[in-house]
């Protein structure tokens, strides 16, 4: 049975270390506000978010993550003046609503990147324990010192030491008994674990991934940056499409949306842009999603005479929803008759706009195959695409 998840996502921080004016977890992170980032990490994860900022900010951080978690319940809760008490409202506000055995996950919004896998083991061990702490183990040699340029002092042994991270997670009774005790005492943690030690629950850690770094300075930046690029670039993923279209009296010839001054046309249900639909096959073979045939069946008299370019609309919402954007597209048009150089920029400017691509994303060209075939004979008009498509960079925007 699926247990209820909800999450507290952190976004009262401020830019200082960044150098930054505005609020860090508002600052673009290869494109996207980090916030954003945060929140569709956790989307697939929980029924319900607490937004906790500055109430200055809360109409931009709203903005910001709405879009990235669809679906999902979003409370803001005002955010109090230390990570404690901000977690605190968090809490508050939860409680108002939710039951008290929900699995809460408590997450910086600063950490953008936290994978699947980390909140998911989280969540395991809050369903197993009560409670779950993201941690990796430490790596580096410590040794404490008073400051630096003066004789360091010893060598700390790190062998069973580990660095806290977020997700950190347990039930909501446990979090609102362990901070009520702590408000109580006037104990104050520099993260949730440390409050629940203080109350004395067990803290279970969780394997946690170098990955999920906070992104605290300007060099963060540059590494979250390179880690989301290498993580699109890991699962790119190629389609191939191919179409035949027969020649015909008394019918438009329409090539990539375009209408070719030609004494024939191509003949079939739709307008039979077939470079279109060699493009549309490339983009949902790249998908996994299957073909034209499938989606827009010939059968429906609704895709009579429809512009191929609307459907391309529609196959590139389809990609959207399964989380990917084209990143290039290749056509190729077998023709013998007519000429379609003059043609060729107008038709890549037409795809590119509906692909929503720059144009040098787009390319398009047309070949004869030295009268050979049903292409030489004049019959029909082929195509054929190549395409690939990435993950959306980003939760989808509205
Ligand atoms: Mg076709």
């Amino acid at each position: 049975m699926h247990k209820r998840v909800a999450g507290i996502l952190l976004a009262g921080g401020s830019g200082t270390r960044m150098g930054a004016r505005i609020n860090k977890v508002l600052l673009p992170v290869a494109g996207f506000p980090c916030i954003a980032r945060s929140a569709s990490a956790l989307a697939p994860f929980i029924d319900h978010l607490v937004l906790v900022g500055k109430p200055a900010e809360k109409k931009e951080l709203l903005a910001a993550v709405s879009p990235a978690v669809r679906g999902i319940r979003i409370t803001f809760a005002s955010g109090g003046a230390t990570r404690q008490e901000s977690v605190s409202q968090g809490i508050k506000a939860l409680s108002a609503e939710e039951k008290d055995d929900i699995t809460v996950l408590i997450h910086d919004g600063a950490r953008c990147l936290v994978e699947g896998e980390v909140i998911r083991r989280v969540i395991d061990s809050v369903s197993a324990f009560g409670t779950g702490i993201a941690a990796i183990p430490v790596t580096d040699t410590l040794r404490s010192s008073e400051q630096l340029s003066l004789p360091a002092g010893n060598i700390v042994p790190r062998e069973g030491l580990w660095s806290m991270q977020t997700p950190q997670g347990a039930t909501l009774f446990i979090l609102r008994e362990a901070f009520r005790r702590a408000e109580e005492k006037g104990f104050q943690g520099t993260d949730d674990a440390a409050v629940l030690s203080f109350a004395g629950f067990p803290v279970y850690l969780t394997m946690g991934s170098r990955m999920n770094l906070k992104i605290t300075t300007g060099e963060d930046l540059i590494m979250a940056e390179a880690l989301l690029q290498h993580r699109n670039m890991s699962v790119c993923r190629v389609g191939h499409g191919y179409d035949v279209h027969q020649l015909a009296e008394g019918r438009k010839l329409i090539l990539c949306g375009l209408e070719i001054p030609y004494s024939r046309g191509l003949l079939g249900h739709s307008d039979a842009d077939v470079a279109v639909h060699a493009l549309m096959d490339a983009l949902l073979g790249a998908a996994a999603l299957g073909d034209i045939g499938r989606h827009f069946p010939d059968s429906d008299e609704h895709y009579r005479g429809i512009s191929s370019m609307v459907l391309l609309s529609h196959v590139m919402k389809k990609l959207r929803e399964a989380g990917y954007v084209p990143v290039n597209a290749d056509i190729t048009i077998i023709a013998q008759q007519p000429k379609l150089a003059p043609y060729i920029q107008l038709m890549t400017e037409k795809t590119a706009a509906v692909l929503n691509l720059p144009q040098d994303c787009v390319n398009i060209k047309a070949t004869t195959t030295e009268h050979l075939g049903f292409e030489g004979r004049m019959e029909g008009i082929s195509a054929q695409a190549v395409c690939l498509i990435q993950p959306l960079a980003s939760p989808p925007c509205p």
